[in-house]
């Protein structure tokens, strides 16, 4: 207990701290190190000296690192635990990172807690947040809390502010609020990632990053944009645009000028910056993904995230995950394959592996057929020694099959099915070694 109130204070202490240095109106605060940051400077117009965008020359479908993500669900007695909004988050910071060619992915650790504490629905920015992002942790993966809100009160003044989100670089864990907008935890993320708010330090003229990308510091030959705002000389000063954009994304402080008297001409896409309209949001520069992907090779868990590495195979989760769960099915459509796999996450040394032996699939079948309807199953490199396939109609078990040794495609039929939606439960019984992926299909 005592030391649950020592540890209490130091992060009320170091919150408070970074509120009261240039970072006024942030939610957060990141370091990155500056060794690194000048590497990525461009050699040229087209060339960056980051090694890890050479080797891997990213395109939209490589994919170097799946990250697996455990939220941390705070409700109360009102709310119910519906796993369907995780799997929305993890499809936008999918998309988001997918669309931009970072090479980075996420998946959804199958372990994630409900924390029923009514207290704690509406999180308290700094008292509770920081604490609580200590105390809600998993090991190899990325933390989230999901709040109803969080709400900041400045002291001696009963001003309440609300966030959509923070990251906390003491525990390395991140705060998201329900009905944020999609960008928010990828931007989160970002900043798990090592990025900063390209506006960083745009308040205060010693720290103010200038519009000029060849000015350098004084007694120096560095860049300025290298050592300011957030150090990337491909993001372009601004200053927080929550108040200079309007809802279109547009630019409206054309006024604005730097210390020099350059007006600013920001990107008001950059998943980093604040852009009145979150939603506005949707771009990662090649510097920011240079970043990125640098702190991850440093992340002491990033060896069982790597794609390319043989023994992380059974890591990896399928295309259509999450769906471990009813809620989280995904749709599969007639006469078009879905491969799934079953897969285990790695959970810390020590610690049991995580498995992932159950997909959820449904179908809709607009109307009702007086011929059967065929369900078709079959591995695809391996052999599967046990499956469990339970098909469901309104809720209503209507076929449960059990396949051992699957070689070849298996059918599984619907006779006179009736128009509506079909839920299908995949359970691998029997764990297996090798690969374990498996196409599943409808035929109409
Ligand atoms: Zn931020």
């Amino acid at each position: 207990m005592l030391l649950k109130h020592i540890l209490l204070t130091y992060f009320v202490l170091i919150s408070l701290k970074t509120n009261a240095q240039f970072f006024d109106n942030e939610e957060c605060s990141v370091t990155i190190s500056d060794k690194y940051i000048r590497k990525i400077i461009p050699v040229n117009e087209t060339g960056f000296r980051n090694p890890l965008l050479n080797q891997y020359n990213l395109k939209k479908n490589d994919v170097i690192y799946i990250i697996p993500v455990k939220f941390w669900i705070f409700k109360n007695k009102k709310t119910s635990n519906d796993p369907s909004e995780l799997k929305e988050f993890i499809q936008y910071l999918n998309y988001y990172y997918s669309i931009n060619n970072t090479g980075i992915r996420f998946s959804l650790r199958p372990d994630y807690e409900y924390i029923n504490k009514e207290k704690l629905f509406n999180l308290r920015y700094y008292l509770q947040a920081p604490f609580q992002s200590l105390k809600m942790k998993s090991k190899a993966c990325i933390n989230v809390i999901i709040v109803d809100k969080l709400v900041k009160k400045k002291f001696f003044n009963s001003q309440k502010k609300k966030y959509a989100g923070t990251y906390n670089p003491i525990s390395n864990g991140v705060i998201i609020s329900r009905n944020i907008s999609t960008s928010t935890l990828s931007h989160e993320i970002g900043h798990y990632l090592g990025l900063k708010h390209p506006h960083r330090g745009w308040k205060y003229k010693w720290f103010q990053e200038p519009v000029s990308r060849t000015k350098t510091m004084p007694f120096s030959k560095k860049k300025m944009c290298e050592c300011k705002g957030d150090k990337l000389c491909d993001t372009p000063a601004e200053p927080n645009l929550t108040k200079y954009t309007d809802n279109k994304c547009n630019y409206t402080g054309w006024n604005i000028k730097d210390k020099y008297g350059e007006v600013y001409k920001p990107d008001t896409h950059n998943i980093m910056s604040y852009t009145n309209n979150r939603e506005c949001r949707n771009k990662f520069t090649k510097q920011q993904i240079a970043l990125m992907l640098h702190t991850l090779s440093e992340n002491k868990y990033s060896k069982y995230w790597k794609t390319d590495i043989t023994e992380n195979k059974k890591y990896l989760p399928d295309a259509f995950e999450p769906d471990n769960y009813k809620e989280t099915a995904t749709e599969l459509f007639f006469n078009t394959p879905q491969i799934h796999s079953f897969h285990s996450i790695y959970a810390g040394k020590n610690k049991k592996l995580l498995y992932d032996r159950t997909d959820w699939v449904y179908f809709n079948l607009k109307k009702t057929i007086n011929r059967p309807l065929t369900l078709y199953l079959s591995s695809v490199e391996f052999t599967f020694p046990e499956l469990l396939i339970s098909i469901y109609y309104n809720s209503q078990l209507i076929s449960e099959k059990k396949l051992t040794n699957i070689s070849q495609t298996n059918k599984i039929t619907v006779n006179k099915a009736k128009a509506g939606k079909y839920f299908i439960k995949i359970q691998q019984i029997v764990e297996t070694e090798r690969e374990k992926k498996y196409m599943i299909f409808i035929k109409n």
